[in-house]
């Protein structure tokens, strides 16, 4: 192979692998706002579950204090009717009033071993809204940590990208064929690799067996050869 040959085709290997770095980060910069979202996301899965837990302990609370507005409004009727009982003037009124307080404090009684009940579910709020309140916590910093990561991780990626594209520009500018700088492009820009060698008759790029005439083409002197299968172009390592 002519050696200018083969150092236009070093110079378009260099380019490549200049290209190839830039294509990766590029992808790489476009995945992070997405991975950056999915943090976020994960975070308000768990804001979403502290605020549930917030209002299932307000409700238990709240139904607790219905209860016991209830337990003290029975107390104040049982007190109305002990006043009554002071102005009776038979027994039997006495009694009746009396088996009146005693229905109302079995009522009360009746209450509070509800009150018991809902303070133990009270109790069984307060830990889950604890625990969710410290899961939300603990979320909260290692989402900022990895948001703060993933920022970190795309500046230094768009600085490298930007010297690695000067640099870049600098190697093609070396290119003296500019037809093949051309062809080398357009087929870059469709396939993960532009550029090719011949491995014993296969391509490089797609392994399938190319036809001899395309092997002996290549051997010319100042051709460049694509694949008739994926259309890369093919180099003599
Ligand atoms: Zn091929």
């Amino acid at each position: 192979m002519d050696t200018g040959t083969l150092s236009e085709i070093g110079k378009l290997l260099v380019l490549q692998e200049h290209d190839v770095r830039i294509r990766q980060i590029e992808r790489e910069l476009r995945d992070i706002p997405e991975r950056k979202k999915g943090e976020e996301q994960r975070l308000a899965t768990h804001q979403a579950d502290a605020a549930k837990a917030d209002d299932h302990q307000k409700g238990r609370q709240a139904a607790i204090k219905d209860l016991e507005l209830e337990v003290a409004s029975k107390r104040e009727q049982i007190l109305k009717l002990r006043r009554q009982q002071v102005d009776l003037k038979t027994n039997k009124e006495f009694q009746a009033i009396d088996s009146e307080i005693k229905s109302v404090e079995s009522a009360i009684a009746g209450l509070e071993d509800k009150e018991l009940e809902l303070m133990a579910l009270l109790e069984e709020a307060n830990q889950l809204l604890a625990a969710s309140k410290r899961e939300l916590a603990d979320e909260a910093s290692v989402v900022k940590r990895d948001v703060v990561a993933w920022d970190q991780r795309a500046a230094a990626l768009e600085a490298e990208v930007a010297t690695l594209r000067a640099q870049r520009d600098a190697a093609a500018a070396l290119v003296q064929q500019k037809a093949w700088l051309a062809l080398y492009q357009r087929v870059f820009s469709r396939k993960d690799n532009a550029l090719v060698p011949i491995e014993g008759g296969v391509c490089g790029g797609c392994h399938l067996q190319l036809p001899p005439y395309v092997v002996h083409e290549m051997k010319k002197q100042g051709t460049l050869v694509t694949c008739n299968f994926c259309g890369r172009l093919l180099y003599e390592r």
